[in-house]
């Protein structure tokens, strides 16, 4: 491009290279252009047709256009792919602008920064992650610029930082290293979380970190230098994004990752807390959970989920909350109503202290802060002073921000409209002049009517008709037949199909006045609004405060709806070793079961006597709905909850750490086998005494002898060297042998009955190994044609028979009497091992896929092996 720029595409240039890493919508009239490298991004990716602008000539250049307001869905796709968007917006009003108009990129934005409700979900926070990476901790900042909440921790290394950004789930995380020597693999790591942008972040000085903490609240001071630099990072950022904006965060909120459960990334997907495999937000502990009322309440349980305490006393305030809520079912009641009201007062106020706020925003903010006032009316009128401090609620009472909430209600209509130019949007009461330019806008458009009449009467044309329209303005009517009736002195403006249309000076200086009566309406309209958003801006720190309150009830109402609804009880934490519950059901199971038909089971595990079960039983009996039942009393207990089952003891656990179900989880390349093996290295790494570990059904990624072996080991590892509370789901029989013979150890089973050849699955937990697989049993459940399963039971019974002599692996197990019962093991013989590989065959076999030809192919394979 030799060719000299025009002024606009000199302003875009300028824009570009301000913006290098967005792409820049570019404001030209009615539409936001796209230009060169931006537009050839972007039009695939938009759907957009790319063309050129000055096609042919030296300084063509690609081009892709959207109209203006239809930016918001455009912007949101983009977004979602990770891009930055910068906005290059007209800076005056092109008719009043003598030359070119001024342009300026107002604001940049990115997945981490968006506060328009299209862009957001409103049950989640929108976190931009920062990170700072030093040769000896990382320094952690999260910061929803939506609701202007801002935290900060320093962490002990990589894998702890990591497994915090994977509970907040940031949209976006900036990564800036100190040390160079802290930086291999890093940036790998955090791009396998998913779902984020990831943009490397420059260097920052200590002076621009002191001055981007400057403004905060004192809660600053005791961070770490790392922690301190995180939160500078995060601001930095914001700021440059969105320059001349007062950034909504004032304050730095408590946050302790060391005293929260530690939930990895495995064990939150496995347990479906938030997300389901299946996708369906019915199928995750979340949705089975979330009762709230209020977008922040939302957001609040959801953090809550994710990040249960460890800490005994703050656990049972919550549980006191939630219970007195259970128990005063009118007051929850009245509360629950009142909530539904309030709406997201958070993010409206930040709206609100961004100058972002529309009329639509501030007559919610309106509505809300009268239905949080009501809400607090309600709590105000419990008298009982045990319950008042439960409630948390203080002589000085909430502070609701009255006045704000009195000024917005004197101000606004009861529906202002979304945007300011299409006026209606204060009472007529409330300003008087604005009531004066009304009237005078009113009579002007009655002195027409009135002239219209007065026309009519004295040119005799009972069609005559005055009009307005926006493109011509005022003007007389009259139809095509009558027009030789008209006066002289009429100028004709327009020929149109109905008649003809013309002007007179009366009708010019009366359209005048009614014109400039509306002009200084709009005017005095717009004052008052900018004056209205000030002060609702000013106070948007006391509303974020208040929705902190509400947000607090609202998940205790949550809770306490939810556990009436579905009998929860609730449970006792204290700092004992054990897990002991009655009558436990998995919460996600029970209510995708049919009514009545989900069989409680109980389970008590005991650091000082049995604190590992080894659970076997046929595929499908219930052994994995049974291990993250477990986990989930665990889950819902430490983050204040009360839990499914008659009665739960829960000693606080320090970690959740779970590896569930081999073939539900294959990740990308990775064979299945890796995969399991090294979530299961990760849980033997991490695990603590304090600890609860769920295995299901390790080893099954690989052959017989190599799987039972390693989750022969693994086991051992749990019983004897990391000495936690451990449930551990096999189908290796074998296995049991270990749970006969270790002290802490015990074998429990999960029942099913035989009933002529079909196996019936009575889901119920009971002491002792399971007899017998059934494997055959529900090989005919799953529809494996009867020629197989025949030989099956033949080939079965001869194994059976066949029992020989063992070969423990690696025989540290205590008692060789009882793994001398083994029959897999060490078999030496010819035929022997042919009967093992069979079996082997047989058990890697995945029957919920077979088809028909294949169990023919598969049992051919077995006759040759024999
Ligand atoms: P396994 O791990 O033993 O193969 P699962 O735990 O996956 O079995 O359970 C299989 C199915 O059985 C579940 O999808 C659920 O529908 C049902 N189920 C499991 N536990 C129970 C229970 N306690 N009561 C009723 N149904 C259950």
């Amino acid at each position: 491009m030799s060719a000299r720029l025009t002024p606009v595409m000199q302003q875009h240039a300028d824009a570009k290279r301000a913006h290098p890493d967005a792409i820049v919508f570019f404001r030209l009239g009615d539409f936001y252009e796209m230009f060169g490298d931006d537009a050839v991004v972007a039009a695939p990716l938009l759907e957009l047709t790319l063309t050129s602008r000055n096609k042919g000539k030296p300084d063509e250049i690609p081009l892709a256009g959207i109209p203006h307001h239809a930016a918001a869905g455009y912007i949101a796709r983009l977004l979602s792919l990770g891009h930055k968007v910068a906005i290059c917006e007209q800076m005056a009003d092109p008719a009043k602008c003598k030359g070119i108009v001024p342009r300026q990129v107002v604001r940049v934005i990115t997945p981490g920064l968006v506060t328009e409700r299209e862009h957001l979900e409103s049950s989640a926070n929108n976190f931009l992650a920062a990170l700072e990476v030093t040769a000896s901790a990382v320094g952690v900042s999260l910061f929803d610029f939506s609701t202007g909440e801002l935290l900060s921790a320093e962490l002990p290394d990589v894998p702890a930082a990591l497994a915090e950004l994977s509970r907040a789930r940031p949209r976006e995380v900036l990564v800036g290293f100190e040390s160079e020597t802290a930086r291999p693999g890093v940036l790998e790591a955090v791009t396998a979380l998913g779902r984020a942008a990831l943009r490397e972040d420059v260097a920052i000085s200590d002076d621009e970190t002191e001055a981007a903490l400057g403004e905060l609240a004192g809660d600053a001071a005791p961070l770490a230098p790392s922690a301190r630099r995180a939160v500078a990072r995060a601001l930095r950022f914001a700021r440059a994004c969105n320059p001349g904006v007062e950034l909504p965060a004032r304050r730095i909120a408590r946050w302790e990752p060391a005293t929260l459960l530690a939930i990895d990334r495995v064990a939150q997907s496995h347990l479906e807390l938030v997300e389901s495999v299946s996708g369906r937000r019915e199928a995750t502990l979340l949705g089975v959970l979330d009762a709230t009322n209020t977008p922040m309440g939302a957001r609040l349980l959801r953090r809550r989920l994710l990040a249960p305490l460890t800490d005994v006393e703050r656990i049972r305030r919550r549980l006191d909350l939630v219970e007195s809520l259970v128990v005063h079912a009118r007051l929850r009641d009245e509360l629950t109503h009142e909530l539904g009201q309030v709406g997201d007062i958070e993010r409206l106020a930040v709206r609100c202290s961004l100058r972002a706020a529309s009329p639509r925003d501030l007559g919610a903010l309106r509505d809300g802060l009268l239905a949080a006032r009501a809400t607090v009316n309600v709590l105000e009128r419990v008298a009982d002073p045990g319950l008042r401090e439960t409630l948390g609620l203080t002589e000085a009472g909430l502070d609701t921000v009255p006045e704000l909430a009195a000024r917005l209600e004197r101000a606004l209509v009861a529906r202002p409209p979304v945007q300011a130019k299409d006026g209606e949007i204060f009472k007529p009461e409330f300003d008087a002049e604005l009531a004066e330019l009304a009237e005078l806008r009113k009579s002007g458009t009655e002195r027409m009517v009135e002239l219209e009449a007065r026309l009519k009467q004295e040119t005799g044309i009972a069609t005559l008709k005055i009009r307005f329209t926006r493109v011509f303005g005022w003007y007389i009517e009259v139809s095509r037949g009558q027009s030789s009736r008209v006066p002289e002195h009429y100028r004709r403006k327009q020929t149109v199909a109905t008649g003809e249309r013309y002007a007179t000076q009366e009708l010019d200086e009366l359209a005048d006045r009614i014109a400039h009566a509306e002009e200084l309406h709009r005017e005095r309209e717009l004052l008052l609004l900018n004056e209205l958003g000030a002060e609702a801006a000013r106070e948007s720190e006391r509303v974020k405060a208040l929705s902190r309150e509400i947000a607090r009830w609202d998940v205790a109402a949550s809770m306490a709806h939810t556990a009436h609804r579905y009998d929860y009880t609730r449970p006792t934490v204290d700092a004992s070793d054990q897990i002991v519950i009655r009558d436990g059901r998995h919460p996600v199971v029970e209510r995708l079961a049919a009514q009545g038909r989900f069989v409680p089971n109980d389970v008590d595990l005991d650091l000082e006597r049995e604190r590992l079960w080894l659970i076997t039983g046929p595929n499908m009996a219930g052994k994995s709905t049974l291990l993250r039942q477990v986990a989930l009393a665990v889950i819902l207990a430490q983050m204040g909850s009360f839990v499914p089952a008659r009665s739960a003891r829960i000693g606080v656990v320090d970690r959740v750490l779970s590896r569930v179900g081999a073939s539900d989880n294959l990740a990308g390349g990775e064979s299945t086998f890796m995969v399991e093996m090294r979530e299961t290295a990760e849980i033997l790494q991490n695990a603590t005494r304090r600890s609860l570990v769920i295995l299901d059904e390790i080893g099954r990624g690989t052959s017989t002898f190599d799987g039972l072996s390693i989750a022969w080991a693994v086991a051992e590892y749990l019983d004897e060297a990391i000495c936690c509370r451990a449930l551990f789901a096999t189908h290796y029989h074998e296995l049991t042998a270990l749970g006969e013979g270790s002290r802490h150890a015990a074998n429990y089973s999960v029942t099913a009955r035989e009933q002529n050849g079909d196996v019936v699955f009575l889901h119920r937990l009971v002491a002792g190994a399971a007899s017998r697989s059934y494997g055959i049993a529900v090989a005919k459940l799953a529809g494996l044609p009867e020629t197989v399963l025949a030989r099956a039971r033949a080939l079965l019974s001869t194994l059976e028979a066949g029992g020989v002599a063992p070969d423990a692996p690696k025989a540290r197990t205590k008692s060789r009497a009882k793994t001398d019962q083994l029959p897999l093991f060490g078999a030496r013989s010819e035929e022997t091992r042919g009967h093992a590989e069979v079996l082997e065959t047989l058990r890697a076999l995945d029957i919920d896929r077979v088809t028909g030809l294949e169990a023919l192919q598969f049992l051919a394979r077995l006759k040759q092996k024999l």
